[in-house]
């Protein structure tokens, strides 16, 4: 039931059920986020563990003084600058935010979506979408409609599709410590630009193995196959039988690239569905050569580095 009927999408969402929607960062498993019924078919359809939280994706601004508590300056600048985008902040919460959105938190993450269709859906609904990524816990995210559906299939109600995700790496997140912004997770924004925003250098406290936050656990987007990271330059001295090599730039005795036009927003893009593709075939240990650990570059290798982790 891939479709691409909004008003099917607005009344099943009105009615508490999920539904699979676009998003210029990955594919999300959507629900109104004011109901914790309906959030909690979100934690059973992707088995996802009561102590991550969820992002909840707002279509205006005029909604943010229903949903937090107060608004660092800092917060409206990064507002001003990279909404609608792929920026989560993370703010204090309103008693309208259900606990299980937040996992017990006291504070919420937010975001608007700049997808076109996210938009639109958000615009015609009375409550905010708590979503997170509509993958299975742990596996790798989804940048198109069809993987969600090779997923999820049974557990949505119906799946939106906007195309595949332009972005295609979740959104940057952002907690405040005295009203300073601080980077909880890399991603779409990257922290230079983030940086200049604010006018000054921020840290990233980004690597947690019992985290306040999903995509913070040291495995995750975890493919079936070995992973083995080469720094960026890097490749390996030799494959065995059944081994298979990504590099960055194209080489031509790699499987596939990460990045063919030597763009790092690329290797972002690509990064999901390369990892599912390969994932699809048989072999062994899987090598890939690390981004340029600059710009998205880093958030790419924090995906990669999630992606080979064991637990
Ligand atoms: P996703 O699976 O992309 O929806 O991931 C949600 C991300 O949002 C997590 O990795 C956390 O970094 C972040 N997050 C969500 N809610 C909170 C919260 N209340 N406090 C801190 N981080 C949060
Ligand atoms: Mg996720």
């Amino acid at each position: 039931m891939i479709s691409s009927d909004l008003h099917e999408a607005i009344r099943l969402l009105r009615a508490g059920q999920l539904v699979g929607i676009p998003t210029e960062t990955v594919y999300g498993l959507a629900a109104n986020a004011l109901d914790p019924l309906a959030v909690a078919r979100i934690f059973e359809a992707k088995n996802r563990p009561a102590f991550d939280p969820l992002i909840v994706h707002v279509g205006q601004r005029a909604e943010l003084p229903y949903l937090v508590t107060s608004i660092p300056d800092e917060a409206q600048v990064l507002m001003d600058a990279f909404w609608p985008g792929p920026l989560t902040l993370v703010l204090p919460k309103s008693d309208i935010i259900p606990d299980i959105v937040t996992s017990g938190l006291p504070h919420v993450a937010l975001r608007m979506p700049k997808h076109p269709l996210a938009q639109r859906l958000l615009q015609s609904l009375p409550f905010p979408l708590a979503a997170p990524s509509a993958n299975p816990f742990g596996y790798v995210s989804p940048t198109t409609a069809q993987h969600v559906m090779d997923q999820l299939a049974s557990k949505v109600s119906c799946i939106l599709d906007g195309g595949p995700c332009q972005v295609g790496l979740e959104s940057t997140v952002i907690g405040f410590a005295d009203g300073r912004a601080v980077i909880l997770r890399q991603g779409g924004v990257s922290q230079e630009d983030i940086e200049s925003a604010v006018g000054r250098p921020v840290s990233s406290q980004t690597s947690q193995s019992r985290p306040a936050a999903p995509g913070q656990l040291d495995s995750h987007y975890a493919p079936h196959r070995t992973i083995q990271l080469l720094e960026h330059g890097g490749r390996p001295t030799k494959l065995a039988l059944g081994e298979t090599w990504i590099s960055y730039l194209p080489k031509p005795d790699a499987f596939e690239a990460l990045a063919p036009d030597g763009q790092v927003a690329t290797a972002a893009h690509r990064l999901f569905s390369l990892l599912r593709k390969i994932d699809q075939q048989p072999g062994g240990v899987v090598w890939i050569e690390k981004a340029p650990e600059s710009g998205l570059g880093r958030a790419v290798n924090d995906r990669l580095m999630r992606a080979a982790h064991r637990a």
